[in-house]
């Protein structure tokens, strides 16, 4: 098996290409490495290898794993659904909240920031599939509840967030990822300044590239593939 560090390397590889085959400036794409079911020593490794941004979704997992790394200037990514009894510990706990799609939700993250803290970075899930048992708001939806969560002074609205079907078809890929791109497109020519696509996994980060990812979340392709 490849170490963690041969992964990462590759992983920045795929994502240079992608970037230098698609007219996207070197380096206009961020690496989240998504660290879910793994343990503190491979986050340690990548960190080693030069990793700074992680991405988890369990929360009762990952407030053990931040406790346990702190002073490295490292930066924690929520990336998982926000249910009304976690939002407390994410707003304490972590730099960026991207499963955002209610406003309930962005009001409670906003009241529970701590005011010594900078704002929560914020990223709204858009449901792209329209897929009724998915998270996420429709796209319809989009402007009323960002402009409201634009709002709140204690987060920082960035962008969208998006995990399309799956599908092995490139040029599906892409099209759902166009949605996502073209709904952030939007909000800014309505007024918003958002910087972020939060799009992009191990098996889809070129298609997603493609259309303007700002920022991939990759886990199985730096740490392995998980069995839980
Ligand atoms: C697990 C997860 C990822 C990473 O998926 P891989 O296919 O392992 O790269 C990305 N985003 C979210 C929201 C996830 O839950």
């Amino acid at each position: 098996m490849d170490s963690i560090k041969a992964c990462l390397d590759a992983v920045r590889q795929r994502i240079a290409e992608a970037e230098q085959r698609h007219g996207r400036p070197p380096g206009s794409v961020t690496l989240l490495a998504v660290s879910k079911t793994w343990p503190v020593a491979d986050i340690l490794a990548a960190v080693e290898a030069g990793q700074v941004r992680f991405g988890e979704s369990y929360l009762q997992e990952a407030l053990p794993k931040i406790a346990a790394l702190p002073g490295k200037g490292l930066e924690w990514h929520f990336i998982g659904p926000i249910q009304s009894n976690k939002t407390r510990n994410i707003a304490l706990h972590f730099d960026w909240a991207h499963g955002v799609d209610r406003l309930i939700i962005a009001e409670r993250l906003n009241a529970q920031r701590p005011s010594h803290m900078p704002p929560l970075n914020v990223c709204l899930q858009v449901n792209v599939g329209n897929e009724p048992q998915k998270a996420g708001v429709g796209v319809k939806e989009l402007p009323v509840l960002a402009s409201a969560v634009a709002a709140l002074p204690r987060l920082q609205l960035r962008g969208l967030m998006a995990i399309p079907p799956p599908t092995d078809n490139i040029g599906e890929q892409r099209q759902a990822f166009r949605i996502v791109r073209e709904a952030l497109k939007r909000l800014n020519d309505s007024g918003l300044a958002l910087d972020t696509l939060s799009m992009g996994m191990s098996g889809d980060m070129e298609a997603a590239i493609a259309e303007g990812a700002t920022l991939v979340r990759i886990g199985s392709a730096i740490f392995g593939e998980r069995t839980t």
